[in-house]
């Protein structure tokens, strides 16, 4: 019976543990790979692991950066009253495109009962002593207009709403079950501007 050699099966198993890629999409990957010039495959190895050698995840709010505290932690021209509560660091990226100054907090995921993801799961805890402090008056929860963004959303609302702290929601210019990160930035800055108290 034909095999494939070891070294190809390793790397369509490494492409099967990404998010997103079936078996199918893995051997895809790997045989182009494997057709490709030399150089493609460094620069894909070289990248990843660059990658992971020069960023980090910001102690404060979890975003990536190359330093902890992350550039917007630690910068003091921002507003440092307010904290917006994000899924994701790409969700950061399109956001800081609106005229918002304030800070971020990134939870690294959203509450799925489905996936087994509970609230332990995110960072929803590190966000308490952010709060604790007596500066922060107001928190937007930036989460997806997903059934998870919503529930995690709620979830963190009914945390908060004992401490003194204006809590608001992005408004719906959001299509339903779509992405921040996605977004463009008109789409965005409209559902900042029309935030709702929760
Ligand atoms: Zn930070």
């Amino acid at each position: 019976m034909a095999q494939v050699p070891k070294s190809v099966q390793k790397l369509i198993e490494a492409f099967e543990r990404l998010p997103g890629i079936g078996p199918k999409t893995a051997q895809r990957l790997t045989f182009y790979l494997l057709n490709a010039p030399r150089e493609e495959a460094e620069n894909l190895a070289k990248a990843a692991l660059e990658m992971k050698e020069k960023t980090t995840f910001c102690s404060v709010c979890f975003n990536i950066g190359e330093s902890s505290p992350c550039n917007i932690c630690d910068d003091a021209a921002r507003n440092q009253s307010i904290i917006m509560v994000v899924e994701n660091p790409l969700d950061i990226l399109a956001l800081d495109k609106t005229n918002f100054k304030g800070l971020y907090h990134v939870l690294g995921g959203v509450i799925s009962p489905l996936e087994n993801i509970g609230p332990s799961e995110i960072r929803i805890k590190e966000l308490l002593p952010r709060l604790k402090k007596g500066v922060v008056d107001e928190l937007i929860l930036a989460t997806n207009p997903t059934v998870e963004g919503e529930a995690t959303a709620m979830y963190i609302q009914r945390l908060i709403s004992p401490m003194d702290i204006k809590i608001t929601r992005i408004a719906r210019g959001l299509p339903v079950g779509s992405d921040i990160e996605y977004a463009d930035e008109t789409t965005l800055s409209r559902a900042l501007e029309g935030r709702k108290e929760y």
